[in-house]
């Protein structure tokens, strides 16, 4: 299993260690590891999380206050985590800040030797990243492409991209410890492949998972780009400690990526989240989906710049829609601005509907109009203030995203770090 896991047998450096120790040390094999509660899994997941985003170590004292866990319920975990060889305990370089009583120490995930991967598939792009098990990007690297109507070349690409960025951050393909790939459409999560009626019509029949493991020599783990952006913003940026949110990617298309409970939500086939073809009052226009009317047809990246290259225009000086300046540099000027919020209250008219059955604690901006700023965001704010139910509009904060265009690959990276863990503990984290 984990040699499979370095892809030829050899023996990778520190996962190695960690795997022999997971195996033989009692509470935490198969047997144990599935009878594990529900609650001490969701004790694991959190902990473990928290410590991927500090790299330095936290105290117990300081878990307990960020979880919002007992302090024995946090000793009992990282008891649970040392015996799995996951974390280590070690003296704070800060002593006790009380200056009294026994020494603090603090908790750290063990640091494997080794590098994730994280793949992003946009529409016309393909990015990837190589970064530490804790998160931190070690090499970027992206390339142009007709993603949507060339999924063979895309793959190709990406496992080029793949290879390079982690060459070029010092690691040989073995060292290789998890991958996950976004996908700008949705997957059949019974089947791992993509299946009509769909927005990829190319890609259908395709199973992106094992295209890029037969590339790759490595296992992959796929989901849909909103739900990777999701996944990035709720690990490195904005959803931080947020257990239900929605991550909005607006951009070409329009999709949600839905945490219930700190999990995504997929629904049963893994479609769920695709707002972009909800229909809208009035609309008429064709979709790329076969339906008429949809979101996307009346605000996506690409009639947002159409609109914007027409108010942006002089008398002399025509403007074609490439030479439109990225839209978060919009903000300050008042036509802009006008387009920009009146594609959010659009948006956000379906946002209402979805903030009504879901009652989130924040919807989380991302794509290119999700990070254009303050306008777009209070257009949205304008129409779920004004059609979602009071106290679930009151409760659901409309924030931009942190990571803006990188949400979706450092979500990727986020996912193929705990696929990594997961095949090392078993556990659900
Ligand atoms: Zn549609």
């Amino acid at each position: 299993m984990f040699a499979g896991l370095a892809g030829n047998g050899r023996p990778g450096k520190g996962i190695c260690r960690l795997a022999k120790e997971t195996r033989t040390l009692p509470g935490m094999d198969s047997k144990d590891s599935g009878s594990l509660s529900a609650r001490r899994k969701r004790t694991r997941d959190q902990v473990v999380a928290i410590l991927a985003q500090h790299s330095s170590g936290l105290t117990r004292a300081s878990l307990s206050r960020m979880t919002g866990l007992s302090a024995s319920a946090i000793s009992d975990c990282v008891s649970s985590l040392r015996s799995s060889g996951l974390v280590v305990e070690s003296s704070s370089p800060l002593g006790n800040a009380s200056g009294r009583g026994r020494r603090a120490t603090v908790v750290s995930l063990v640091n494997d030797e080794g590098v994730v991967v994280g793949i992003d598939f946009g529409h016309a792009h393909v990015t990837a990243a190589a970064a530490t098990t804790s998160g931190e990007v070690l090499h970027r690297c992206a390339g142009a492409l007709d993603v949507d109507h060339r999924p063979g070349p895309a793959m190709d690409l990406a496992a080029e991209l793949a290879r390079e960025c982690v060459a070029r951050s010092g690691h040989g393909i073995d060292d290789v410890l998890g991958i996950a790939a976004g996908i700008p459409g949705p997957l059949d999560i019974r089947t791992q492949v993509v299946r009509p009626p769909t927005i990829l019509a190319d890609w259908v029949g395709l199973a992106p998972a094992a295209e890029l493991a037969r590339r790759l020599g490595h296992p992959v783990s796929i989901g849909n780009d909103a739900d990777m952006g999701a996944r990035g913003e709720q690990a490195y940026g904005a959803a931080r400690g947020l257990e239900d949110f929605l991550y909005i990617k607006a951009s070409h298309g329009i999709g949600a990526g839905i945490v219930i409970g700190g999990r995504p939500y997929r629904g049963a086939t893994g479609m769920a989240g695709e707002i972009g073809h909800t229909q809208i009052p009035d609309a008429v226009n064709w979709c790329r989906c076969g339906s008429r009317g949809c979101l996307e047809t009346v605000v996506s990246s690409t009639t947002v710049r159409r609109q914007l290259a027409h108010v942006l225009a002089t008398h002399e000086d025509a403007l074609a829609d490439h030479a439109i300046p990225p839209l978060s540099e919009l903000s300050d000027n008042p036509a802009a601005a006008r387009v920009l919020g009146e594609a959010g209250r659009t948006v956000g008219r379906v946002l209402a509907g979805l903030v009504n059955c879901l009652n989130p604690s924040a919807v989380v901006l991302g794509g290119e109009l999700g990070s254009a700023g303050e306008p777009f965001a209070a257009g949205i704010r304008d129409s779920v203030a004004r059609y979602a139910q009071p106290a679930s509009a009151q409760a659901a904060e409309v924030i931009t995203g942190r990571l803006g265009a990188e949400a979706e690959v450092r979500g990727a990276i986020a996912a193929a770090v705990a696929a990594t863990r997961r095949r090392l503990t078993g556990a659900g984290v």
